[in-house]
């Protein structure tokens, strides 16, 4: 804290997703004059109701990141979650933050959510205080690059936006043409792993705690202990030389097989060859220049093939420039959009883990455990599972936004309530990313220990998966026709006989009425 009685020039917030030091709201700064106000505020972490692992992430890192400032000399005023006087928002610390510096302005980078960006706006509108909101340098565009995007297209496709910004930055180009031909490498992005499975995964790259983050623990676990998850594995990167490590093995010992391996899914085996670099890169302890700009060099230098390192950059520059541009683009309204009029609440399950469908609970009790599952277990199971199911999609996309280590706003709505729920009719994903358990068992090893057979849609061996694609297609037939790329799919729902759609449509019921039973044993509000 900082008791510095002194007139101040500018109260630079730093919120807890902007831990930066070349932040655009930092530049100019002038110890003498300004002062950086950041807060640890209770409210954030229950407006949904964060996984102690998100709520260690976000205040380990800011409290180092704290530190960072100090020992520059910098002028902190740092609200702590357990301050006696705190008034437990973020909006209402720095109100009094503003009594007691009077400065002549705030200032503060973009922020990654809609709500505290109204939240300050409001603020400084009822207290006169000037709010000067910065570009965030840590993102290769800006929203109104994507608003430009948008203005000239009907549909708002990764691909092109994607293909813009390797030409603009020059990225994996040679004489203006893509590196190695392609612009694409996917679909060489699809294997799944032998009966043997993965072999030689190179251990997780863990970082013990420090005792910043023992303290920070030891916080959450009383003041958040009804939150979902356990914290005993709690291993992630909350500094950026932490980070920068991370980066550096996963070029080394990952990126390689990054490409082959990309979909695939095994039992007990989260992390796999991926870089486990989002929260990171949420939080700003990284760019996602210097990650795009070394796996080039790894690509390059001959140290990793093409595929794998086109993939990977894919990633970064194109899905998560493009789905922060759509957040922008598309917010507040994009939140209540529910395009298949899904009413269902989310099972109860997603809380514990505790269900015998293999793909489910693998998926769910790792991010319990770890707070991190990668993309396909995100879409092809978790977001899957809800969108055939029919959950409400304000359901899903809490619960994304509550469980995993890298879930800002920005980024997960998108991608739960657009890409995978099909929320928005289509806006972010050409059709519903909808699959029978037959994709599981291609992508991984999972449903050789399940009781269900994934080829199997109705009696007591059904795949819940495959019953409940049957059904999603059967209720919102009429609506795909509509959909050229589903022709194949409802071309597959013509040949079933009329007994067959009824057998499948009782055994849907049925199974949500199974699942609908099960009551939560946890309290996380
Ligand atoms: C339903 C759903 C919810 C998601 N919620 C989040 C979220 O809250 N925060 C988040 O960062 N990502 C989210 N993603 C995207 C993606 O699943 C994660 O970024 C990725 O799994 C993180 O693991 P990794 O760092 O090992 O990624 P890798 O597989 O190693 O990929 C490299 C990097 O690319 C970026 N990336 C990859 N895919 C995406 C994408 N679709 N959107 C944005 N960035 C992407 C991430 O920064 C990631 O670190 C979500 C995806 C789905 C389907
Ligand atoms: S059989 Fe079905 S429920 Fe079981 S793991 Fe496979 S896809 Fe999942």
């Amino acid at each position: 804290m900082t008791d510095k009685p002194r007139s101040t020039r500018r109260l630079v917030v730093v919120l807890g997703d902007q831990l930066n030091l070349d932040s655009l709201a930092l530049e100019g700064f002038s110890p003498a004059q300004d002062v950086i106000w950041m807060c640890e505020a209770a409210q954030e972490s229950t407006h949904v109701p964060s996984s102690k692992h998100r709520i260690v992430m976000f205040l380990s890192a800011m409290r180092h990141f704290a530190m960072e400032l100090h020992d520059k000399n910098w002028s902190v005023d740092y609200t702590l979650l357990n301050d006696p006087s705190h008034s437990g928002t973020l909006v209402g610390e720095l109100g009094k933050a503003l009594k007691k510096f009077k400065p002549e302005e705030m200032v503060v980078a973009q922020p990654g959510e809609y709500r505290l960006l109204q939240g300050l706006q409001d603020l400084s509108a009822s207290t006169g205080v000037p709010l000067t909101v910065t570009h965030d340098a840590h993102f290769f565009t800006q929203p109104k690059d994507f608003e430009q995007f948008a203005s000239s297209r009907k549909q708002l496709r990764m691909e092109y936006w994607y293909r813009e910004l390797r030409e603009k930055f020059n990225i994996l180009m040679e004489d203006g043409k893509p590196s190695a031909g392609q612009w694409n490498f996917d679909a060489e992005n699809r294997k799944s792993f032998d009966k043997n499975g993965p072999v030689n995964v190179p251990s997780v790259t863990e970082f013990k705690p420090d005792q910043v983050t023992k303290e920070v623990i030891e916080l959450v676990n009383s003041y958040f202990k009804d939150h979902v998850g356990h914290l005993d594995s709690f291993s992630r990167p909350v500094t950026r030389a932490d980070a920068l490590r991370t980066l550096k093995l996963f070029i080394n010992e990952r990126l390689t097989l990054f490409g082959d391996y990309e979909d695939a899914m095994w039992t007990d085996e989260p992390w796999l060859y991926h870089s486990h670099l989002s929260a990171a890169l949420n939080l700003k302890l990284l760019n996602p220049r210097e990650v795009v700009l070394a796996a080039e060099k790894a690509y390059q230098s001959g140290q990793a093939p093409i595929e794998s390192v086109e993939g990977f950059i894919r990633q970064i520059l194109g899905w998560r420039e493009y789905v922060r541009g759509m957040y922008w683009l598309k917010m507040p309204q994009y939140l209540e959009l529910n395009h298949l009029k899904a009413t269902h609440p989310l099972p109860n399950f997603y809380w514990t883990g505790n269900t015998s469908m293999v793909c489910l609970s693998q998926s769910i009790q790792q991010t319990l455990h770890h707070g991190y599952a990668h993309h396909i277990q995100r879409l092809m199971v978790l977001g899957l599972y809800t969108l055939m199911y029919g959950v409400h999609p304000v359901e899903v996309h809490e619960w994304f936004l509550s469980v995993f280590v890298d879930a800002v706003e920005w980024a997960e709505l998108p991608n739960s309530l657009g890409m995978s729920q099909y929320g928005d009719g289509g806006l972010m994903a050409s059709k519903p990313y909808i699959a029978s358990g037959k994709y599981i068992q291609r992508m991984s090893n999972y449903c050789k220990s399940c009781p269900f057979d994934p080829s199997i849609s109705v009696g007591p061996k059904a795949c819940p998966m495959t019953t409940l694609y049957w059904d999603f297609l059967i209720t919102h037939q009429s609506l795909l026709t509509k959909n050229p790329r589903m022709g194949m799919q409802l071309k597959n729902l013509a040949r079933l006989d009329a007994e067959k759609v009824i057998a499948i449509q009782n055994a849907a019921s049925e199974h949500r009425a199974q699942v609908g039973r099960v009551k939560n044993p946890v309290n996380y509000s």
